[in-house]
């Protein structure tokens, strides 16, 4: 596609991205900004991470930068560092079934498992072979920042016009060998306004499966760009309809698809604050995130342990609460500094309602305090009752002053 029949010029890209392509082109190399760029730009969105690809080796690369990196063991990758942004450049890689004939081909040719995913994808190749190795036609487009065209190997532009995803190659193959890309559907499906063709949707139902198969530290990753995204309520429901939330977070009850359920209206009503807090660029964190997915199921399960052996209603909590995050890790890999907030967050539901004594002073100090309260007013909101009148009380006991707040706890006694 020559210039004259597109929107997207050199400006477009980063300043960085814009070094690095002409740098490499005045090496002799070629070097195209590619995939998520060059679509979101021809679909009218400011493209804010970019992605180069090159003819060039990482070895290459690393010579013709000194701010340059190599990382990854397999598939070496090589990053260009200016200041804290980094552009990410790849050589184009190759067709993963092609064997190679020389000594360390068992290396260097792609590994796949009984399943069809692939398990090392490591080979260098064409321009065309790169293309084709990409998941959806609209992100196989390469934009070339010297002549300002744009080579579209798969009919990109076709299907952005027609707002179709449409895989590259056989749906069930490409599903079978990167099972996320069952995620990246659902998410272009939001993100982009766009349709997932009845067929593929179908696939998604038979094939979701397969996610029990990606490392859970991968999974985390898919899930923050789903859910902490500015369209997360939207991603949530989407997931769902496709069958995957399951996928995602398996202790998920079903009543979850009844609309009219706490379950499903709580993770809703938190997503769309998340949604707002993001468009308001307001810090979120997806510890509160997964502290409210995993909330029903723990209340579940405390309820259950409470009425099998009599514990307290805070150990069950504390012990419902380790349990519960066990088995999501196993699926979903939460890091450490996260597990701990989520763990505070879901104690302090208990503590929060116990409200005698000198307790809400110690109460309003912990580090914690903010994320408890909030997540005590949302639950107040899906649940009404006591839960409401709890949050309420809580929400004056801050804005009072110290004989008002002695006045609130004498009546609580
Ligand atoms: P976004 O930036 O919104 O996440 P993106 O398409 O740029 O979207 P990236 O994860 O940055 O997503 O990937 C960059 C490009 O790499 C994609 O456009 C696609 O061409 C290719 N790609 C990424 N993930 C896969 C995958 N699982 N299978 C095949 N190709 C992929
Ligand atoms: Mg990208």
């Amino acid at each position: 596609m020559s210039r004259e029949k597109h929107c997207m010029r050199r400006e477009d890209l980063s300043k960085y991205a814009l070094n690095v392509l002409d740098r490499l082109c005045e090496k002799g190399y070629e070097a195209y900004a590619v995939g998520g760029c060059v679509r979101d730009r021809l679909m009218g969105y400011h493209p804010k991470d970019f992605d180069v690809v090159t003819n060039a080796t990482p070895e290459q690369v690393k010579s013709v930068f000194k701010n340059c990196r190599l990382i990854g063991r397999r598939f070496r990758l090589a990053h260009i560092h200016f200041g804290r942004e980094i552009i990410e450049v790849a050589t184009y890689r190759g067709h993963h079934t092609e064997a190679q004939d020389d000594e360390d081909s068992t290396d260097r040719r792609a590994l796949s498992a009984d399943s069809g995913q692939i398990l090392r994808d490591n080979v260098f190749g064409t321009i065309e072979e790169d293309a084709a190795r990409r998941d959806f036609t609209f992100n196989a487009m390469y934009f070339n920042a010297q002549t300002e065209e744009i080579l579209d190997f798969a009919e990109g532009i076709d299907a952005i016009n027609k707002k179709e995803i449409r895989m590259i190659g056989d749906i069930r193959t490409r599903f079978a060998e990167d099972p996320v890309r069952m995620l990246r559907a659902a998410r272009f499906s939001v993100k982009l306004n766009m349709l997932i063709s009845d067929n593929m949707v179908a696939l998604i139902d038979e094939m979701g499966g397969l996610l029990a198969n990606i490392p859970p530290a991968r999974l985390f990753e898919e899930t923050n760009k789903l859910l902490l995204s500015t369209y997360g309520a939207k991603a949530f429901n989407k997931l769902l309809t496709l069958n995957l939330i399951y996928q995602l977070f398996p202790c998920l009850s079903a009543s979850l698809r009844d609309q009219s359920s706490k379950e499903y209206l709580f993770i809703q009503a938190m997503l769309e604050n998340t949604d707002a807090r993001l468009l308001q660029n307001l810090r979120v964190t997806p510890a509160f995130l997964y502290a409210s997915f995993l909330w029903y199921p723990l209340e579940e399960l405390s309820h259950k342990l409470r009425f099998e052996s009599g514990m307290s209603e805070y150990d069950a909590i504390n012990i419902a609460g380790v349990e519960v995050l066990n088995r999501q890790v196993q699926r979903v890999m939460i890091p450490k500094r996260f597990t701990s907030t989520i763990r505070d967050i879901w104690a302090l539901q208990y503590r929060l309602s116990k409200r005698t004594s000198k307790r809400p002073f110690v109460l309003l100090t912990h580090t914690k305090f903010r994320a408890a309260y909030d997540f005590l007013a949302l639950r107040g909101q899906v649940e009404g009752g006591a839960t409401q009148e709890l949050a309420e009380w809580w929400t004056d006991f801050q804005k009072a002053d110290e004989p008002k707040r002695r006045k609130m706890l004498g009546a609580n006694k």
